[in-house]
C-alpha cells in the first residue's frame, strides 16, 4: 500500500501493486462463497476436495476498476466480467453512466463490484443501483482505499451490500479526491496523468 500511495511509482509497477492487492482482497471478498465437495484421484488415490459453486460475475467501474481484474481473475478464472462506465461530472461531482452491456438478466449469482478508489461514493452507488435493476441477487464491493464519506454514503444507500477495503482515510478535497489517497488512480494505472 505504501508503494501503491507514493507518487515516485511509475505505472508499471502501479498496475503490478494494484493487481498484486486485488488477489489478497479477493480471499476476503470470497470466503464465504458456497463451495461443493468433489472427488478426484492423485497418482496414488482418491482424495476430497472443494470447488467453487457460485457463479462469480466481475464488475470494474470503467476506468481505473480494470486495474483490479486481472488479479481479481486469476483466482476465479471461470468469473463472467460486465463493465460499467461511469463518469464524474465535475461540476456536481455526481456520476453519469456512459457504458453498461448486461445482458437482460443475471446470468450470476455473485457480483462483485470492482473500484480501487471509494471517494464520493456516487460511482459506486450508482454501479450497485445498475446492478439491483438488473436484479442482481448478491452483491459485494470490493475497493482498495476509501473516504469514511463514501463508506457512509455508500452503507445507506446499500445496506446489504458488504465492503471490502485496503485502507480507509479521513478526508476528501474539494474535487472529491481522497487525501492522502493514492491521486487519480486512473491516470496513474494508464500512464496518462
Ligand atoms: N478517483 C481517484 O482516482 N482518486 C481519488 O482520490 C478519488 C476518485
Amino acid at each position: 500500500m505504501a508503494l501503491l500511495r507514493d507518487q515516485r511509482t511509475d505505472p508499471k509497477k502501479f498496475r503490478e501493486l494494484l493487481r498484486e492487492i486485488s488477489i489478497l482482497m479477493t480471499y476476503e471478498a470470497t470466503a464465504d462463497l458456497a463451495t461443493e465437495e468433489v472427488t478426484l484421484t492423485t497418482p496414488m488415490g482418491q482424495a476430497e476436495g472443494h470447488r467453487l459453486q457460485e457463479r462469480v460475475g466481475l464488475i470494474p467501474i470503467l476506468r481505473a476498476g480494470l486495474g483490479m481484474v486481472e488479479g481479481v481473475w486469476s483466482m476465479m478464472p471461470n468469473a463472467e466480467v460486465w463493465h460499467i462506465g461511469l463518469l464524474r461530472d465535475e461540476r456536481t461531482l455526481e456520476p453519469v453512466e456512459y457504458y453498461s452491456r448486461l445482458p437482460v438478466s443475471p446470468t450470476v449469482d455473485v457480483c462483485l463490484v470492482l473500484d480501487p478508489m471509494l471517494a464520493t461514493g456516487g460511482s459506486a452507488t450508482a454501479a450497485i443501483d445498475i446492478l439491483k435493476r438488473w436484479q442482481a441477487k448478491r452483491i459485494k464491493f470490493v475497493g482498495i482505499i476509501a473516504a469514511v464519506e463514501g463508506i457512509k454514503r455508500l452503507t445507506n444507500a446499500h445496506p446489504d451490500v458488504p465492503l471490502y477495503l485496503a485502507a480507509v482515510d479521513d478526508e476528501l478535497n474539494d474535487i472529491g479526491y481522497i487525501v492522502p489517497g493514492l491521486g487519480d488512480a486512473g491516470d496513474r494505472l494508464f500512464g496518462t496523468g
